[in-house]
Parts: C-alpha cells; structure tokens; sequence
C-alpha cells in the first residue's frame, strides 16, 4: 500500500516534470551525465558530472513536509535533493530528476561561482541575515532560497511568520534582492512612521499636514512650507530616541522654517539632549548597513 501511494507519487511528479523541462528534454541525448556515489562519512554526498564537464556534489535529505521530490540549491549548501520521508526511490529516478533540471542547475552554480570569485563592490553588498530596527525594537529575520522552478528566477520577498522575511533567488542576484529590501524596509516605514508622527505631533499640539515616507541619500528628514513632512526610512535603523529627535525637529520647523536660535530653543524644549543627538547623527550614515545606504537600481 505505502510502496504504491510512494510509485504514484512518484510517477505523478515525473509526469508533472515533463511538463515543466519539456525545453529540456532535447538536450537529454547531449548531456553526458552520471550519478556515482561518492564515498563519504555518512554515505549521502554524491556526485554528478554535469554536460559542461564540471562535477558537482550533492546530497540526499528526507523531508516530512515535502510532497514530491524536489532540488534545492543554495550558495550555503549546494545542491540538495529533498525526498518525501518514507517514499523509496530509485537511482534511475534521481537521475531523471538531475538531468531534467541540468540548464537550470548549471545557470544557479554559474552564478553562485560567480559571487564567490567576485569582490565585494559598492553594487553587490553583502545580504543581511537580519534587520535591526532599533528605533522601533523590532528584528526582522530573513531566510534565503532559490525556488525549486525552472525559469523561476525571480526575486521576491514575503513575511513568512511573525518577525520573518523568505527571499527567493535573492542570493543570486544581489542587485534585485538590495532594491527589494530597500522597498521592503520603506513599506515597514510606511506602516509605522506616520503614526508615531502623529502621536508626537498631538502631544506637542504643533500639526502638520502631510507625511511621504522616502529612502534619501542625505536627509533624514525634511519639512515643507506647506507642513509637508517627508521622513527617512532609515530612521528605522536609528536609536529611538535619535529618530523621536528627528521627528520632533520637522514638526518644529512647521512653526520655523529656519535653523536659527529660536529654532534650537524651541527644539530643546522638547527634547533637552537635542545638541547632542545632532552631534552623534553625524556619523550614523556611515554606521547603517552597506544593502541599505547602496543606490541600487533594478534594471
Ligand atoms: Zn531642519
């Protein structure tokens, strides 16, 4: 009965294979593949020579969650295949299985070779494993994986669970996932900025009309004649009570729009330590994370 349930299975993720690789299975006569076990302490790396020449390990995982068999690869661990705990397979299906995804396989060590042998430049900084917004005491955990599909390489990012980020395809592309963070730190502004705002702003009876919520290079904040207050989201990153200060010092240029002493008297009136914040801000710039302060752009 379960050997069965397991064949069907089986065979229903090797049907929905073909549908998936049917680019692929042109090439099958041209890929000169073989699967060998590679002696190994535990017995579960194995090895496979791929068409281009170039040999790549493996290993074997049993999963409860899984449903079918599927390949998984990271910069971290390489190539894994995922197996539904219980199902028996065969070498042969393996194979299958490998020699089907070969293009794709091949295109994600390209790339994963190719960050590893790459310096570390303005436009690839490293991806963080989390966010810390101190100003808002909250952690964000992100979790990093390369999606399972043929031709799926698209970088995305979603809330998984309380406090946790999952990108797909973002170690691959570093560009894409930077850009996505950054918009994605920008939304998390957007939700929690504004009513701080708001709240600072009742307290100390001094309104305003508008709040925009950016990602400027140089300005954590900014006031308009019109009482149109845009706001950094990168205060995120900041103590909070450097971006309570910073909040503070827009909602008094509502009042004076200059920088002078009335300005400063009316500043410390709210907040005694304002001089000394300033001074300490100089050189947050330079203390926020590299993926955050990059002007990346997503072409
Ligand atoms: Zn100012």
């Amino acid at each position: 009965m379960k050997n069965k349930e397991a064949r069907n299975r089986r065979q229903a993720f090797l049907h929905n294979d073909d549908n998936v690789s049917k680019m692929d299975s042109s090439l099958h006569s041209e890929l000169a593949m073989t699967l060998k076990p590679k002696s190994d302490k535990d017995g579960n790396m194995h090895s496979i020579q791929l068409h281009d020449g170039r040999s790549c390990t493996y290993q074997i995982r049993e999963s409860i969650r899984a449903r079918r068999i599927r390949l998984r690869l990271s910069s971290r661990e390489g190539m894994v295949v995922i197996i539904p705990k219980g199902m028996s397979t065969r070498k042969d299906d393996l194979e299958v299985l490998i020699r089907n995804k070969s293009s794709w396989i091949s295109r994600h060590l390209n790339r994963f070779r190719s960050r590893e042998h790459s310096h570390p430049s303005p436009e690839m900084p490293k991806l963080p494993e989390f966010l810390d917004f101190q100003s808002i005491r909250e952690q964000w955990f992100i979790t990093y994986a390369t999606s399972p599909e043929e031709n799926d390489s698209l970088v995305r990012i979603r809330e998984t669970g309380p406090k946790t980020l999952h990108m797909t395809n973002g170690l691959a592309h570093p560009t894409a996932s930077v850009v996505a963070l950054q918009q994605w730190v920008r939304q998390r502004a957007g939700r929690l900025l504004p009513s701080w705002l708001n709240q600072i702003s009742d307290e100390l009876a001094l309104p305003f009309s508008k709040v925009t919520i950016r990602n400027q290079r140089s300005r954590w904040g900014s006031c308009t004649r019109g009482k149109n207050i845009s706001l950094n989201c990168k205060l995120l990153f900041l103590p909070r009570q450097w971006t309570r200060y910073v909040l503070i010092h827009e909602l008094c240029h509502t009042r004076i729009m200059n920088h002078g002493p009335e300005f400063w008297t009316l500043v410390r009136r709210y907040e005694p330590q304002a001089k000394q914040i300033r001074e300490a801000m100089r050189l947050a710039w330079q203390e926020l994370p590299a993926w955050l302060t990059t002007a990346a752009r997503n072409n």
